[in-house]
């Protein structure tokens, strides 16, 4: 049977910190799938086409991982897509805190999923999507934060704006 997970998450930007969990889950799982969710407590800064449009072209030539955009249950949509897996990062003691309550309520609405918790690099520990947006919003550099494809296309977006 087809090892399938499901790595939910808002990826408001999708930062090199996703990438890498993403790249280091690949050789444990036969598929994966990046679903852009929208969390509750979090509004929406980029609009998810674009993010899920930066994600495809970084994933570009990675046959084994897939990008969609989901609403509701994130167990519901796992069993639609018969993914058993949930992929999560864990950047520190918070992360970790909250990923708990998750991934126990996760367990609860389905006993069959498991949530697999990769650590982040310790030099990925302080990139997080809140931070890139707070740079952009203040015309920041992101370069160090993000995969090369967004850093291109918002950087030529500010040098226009600078231009204007
Ligand atoms: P959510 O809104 O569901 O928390 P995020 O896009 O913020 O979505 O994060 C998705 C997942 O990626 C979460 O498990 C989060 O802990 C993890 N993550 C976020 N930033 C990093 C990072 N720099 N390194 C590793 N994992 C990260």
């Amino acid at each position: 049977m087809k090892r399938i997970a499901v790595f939910p998450g808002s990826f408001d930007p999708f930062t090199v910190g996703h990438e890498y969990i993403v790249k280091r889950a690949l050789p444990l799982f036969d598929k994966i799938i990046i679903a852009i969710g929208h969390n509750a407590s979090k509004a929406n800064y980029f609009p998810e086409s674009q993010r899920l449009e930066w994600i495809e072209k970084i994933f570009i030539n990675e046959t084994k991982v897939e990008v969609v955009i989901y609403d509701g249950i994130t167990v519901d949509f796992c069993k639609s897509k018969n993914a058993k897996f949930i992929l999560r990062g864990l950047r520190n003691s918070t992360d970790f805190e909250y990923e708990r309550g998750i991934g126990q309520v996760n367990k609860a609405l389905w006993q069959t999923i498991e949530t697999v918790y990769l650590l982040t690099l310790p030099e990925h520990t302080a990139i997080s999507s809140s931070i890139v947006r707070e740079l952009v919003t203040y015309g920041g550099n992101i370069r160090k934060f993000v995969p090369k494809i967004i850093a291109d296309e918002l950087m030529k977006k500010k040098e226009k704006k600078e231009r204007q």
